[in-house]
């Protein structure tokens, strides 16, 4: 394990021309101290877990110097906002410090999210405020915890500089990780302004830097659109799968890996309402829990146009095989949908009428209101000839639910694990611990108090949500009334 100064640092993106970038000094705000760190992440880069509690770690974190070896710099790019092109957007607030390799061979990126302006803030402060930095900090981990693709974080910490917002707040910076932060803006940026001999470099950078099996391909630009198109299918369907709201799926905030990227006013599921709309700023719910599949189709058809001038010289023929790898999108995310539901559901053959049987327990979720992570949780309780199972008590109208309980159960009797072997299975894909809008806030408003515990015991609660840890049972239960009021939007 390695002390921060040892770390190897190796910065690809940096080296691109300044064109995609530029250098850029943090801002750090004053006396900064930690407020959680990520052990387990920290093994995986390969940093001694010991330097995460030095007041040197914490420095780092804001801002305060820069590792040699790092190169520091923010990146160029435009996206779709809403449906609206933005012809410049950029990392207003983020700071690429370089790329390190950790000590089984992969490279990781680290991000320092908060430390000030930079050319691209766009007359914003290039801060996040606690509140935010947490949401973003807890959900990275939870989602990791939870076997989604997504960007890490390492750290959190904060200052008692003041920030404002809707009201006074104060300020926090996250160290983020991951093998890349290429969103699908970074590509758009080049496509709109005309600069496709940058288009061809960037696409040729992110197949060597992270998709270095599609370098030998006949066709490798083709086959990076296709490998976008399947990774985003399969993301989007694993959100459905867990009951996730990104709530600003923007093309910039989509990650040509495939990861869950930039957290903001996300949420989970409680009450499964399939028109759930977490952000209060998404006035037309365009971003609404269950248009999540298209608008993930969608954003892709945006990365293909800017793919366009590599595929084919001739218009109308790169944009026929754009469409063709397109159509990949919509199996991709049905198959990793209907696989995950049956995994949900304790079934290991594949039935007919499987699919109907999930679209009827969903159906009767939504009318009768059933939390969506603790039904699936206890759908695991219901035995082949004994109990009914808790998952009963949620629904108001029992005699329905009964009537799909018997249905499931006939299902079952096609399988050949026995309850015991399929409620462990269960249990192992249907979390107990989601990232509850009212856990975050709870630990936002302790957090703001300076107790730091709450974050902390949600961080190790979520790193592993299908285990039971009894000390937090009380997390996994349905909100309290309160938690109508929490708001969330994109003012972070
Ligand atoms: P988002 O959709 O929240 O990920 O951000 C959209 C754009 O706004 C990105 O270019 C961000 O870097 C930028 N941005 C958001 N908040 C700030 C801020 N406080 N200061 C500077 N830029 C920001
Ligand atoms: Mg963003």
């Amino acid at each position: 394990m390695k002390k921060l100064e040892q770390l190897n640092w190796n910065n690809r993106f940096a080296q691109l021309p300044s064109d995609f970038h530029s250098r850029v000094k943090a801002t750090p705000l004053s006396s900064p101290y930690l407020i959680s760190a990520c052990t387990a992440l920290a093994e995986e880069l390969g940093l001694d877990p010991a330097e995460l509690h030095t007041p040197g770690f914490a420095q780092w974190c804001m801002g305060h110097f820069e590792l040699e070896g790092t190169q520091p710099v923010s990146a160029l790019y435009s996206g779709h906002q809403f449906g609206h092109y933005n012809p410049q957007l950029g990392d207003g607030r983020a700071l690429l410090l370089g790329e390190m390799m950790g000590p089984n061979g992969q490279h990781w990126e680290l991000q320092l999210k908060g430390a000030g302006p930079t050319p691209y803030s766009r007359g914003a402060d290039g801060r996040a405020v606690l509140r935010s930095s947490i949401r973003e900090y807890l959900c990275s981990e939870a989602m990791h915890g939870l076997g989604i693709p997504t960007t890490r974080a390492l750290a959190l910490v904060g200052s008692d500089e003041e920030v404002y917002r809707e009201q006074i707040e104060t300020g926090a910076t996250v160290m983020r990780v991951s093998p890349s932060f290429v969103r699908f803006g970074n590509f758009e940026i080049f496509y709109y302004r005309d600069q496709h001999a940058q288009l061809k470099q960037l696409a040729d950078y992110v197949i060597d830097h992270d998709f270095t099996d599609l370098k030998d391909n006949a066709q490798p630009y083709h086959a990076l659109l296709k490998t976008v198109v399947e990774r985003t299918a399969a993301l989007v369907a694993q959100w459905q799968l867990v009951g996730f709201a990104h709530g600003v799926l923007n093309s910039d905030n989509m990650s040509v890996l495939g990861l869950t990227l930039d957290y903001g006013p996300f949420g989970f599921l409680d009450q499964y309402n399939p028109g759930f709309i977490c952000n209060h700023s998404d006035h037309h719910g365009r971003y609404a829990f269950d248009q999540q599949p298209s608008i993930g189709l969608w954003n892709c058809s945006c990365f293909a146009q800017a793919l366009l001038p590599l595929l084919h010289e001739d218009g109308e023929t790169a944009a026929a095989q754009a469409r063709e790898l397109l159509e990949l999108y919509e199996p991709m995310l049905v198959k990793t949908f209907a696989s995950g539901m049956r995994a949900k559901l304790g079934l290991v053959k594949e039935e007919s009428v499987d699919q109907q049987l999930s679209s009827e327990l969903l159906e009767l979720m939504e009318k009768n209101k059933a939390d969506y992570t603790n039904t699936f949780r206890q759908l695991s309780d219901i035995t082949l000839n004994g109990d009914r199972g808790k998952a009963r008590d949620s629904f108001v109208d029992r005699e329905a639910f009964d009537v799909w309980t018997d249905k499931y159960r006939k299902r079952l009797s096609l399988e050949s694990r026995d309850d015991a072997a399929r409620k462990q299975a269960m249990d192992a894909v249907n979390p107990k611990y989601v990232l509850r809008n009212y856990l975050a806030q709870t630990a936002i408003e302790k957090a703001q108090q300076k107790d730091f515990s709450m974050v902390n015991d949600l961080l190790a609660v979520l790193q592993s949500p299908f285990d039971e840890h009894p000390e937090f049972a009380a997390w996994a239960a349905e909100p309290p009334s309160w938690a109508d009021e929490i708001s969330v939007s994109c003012s972070s």
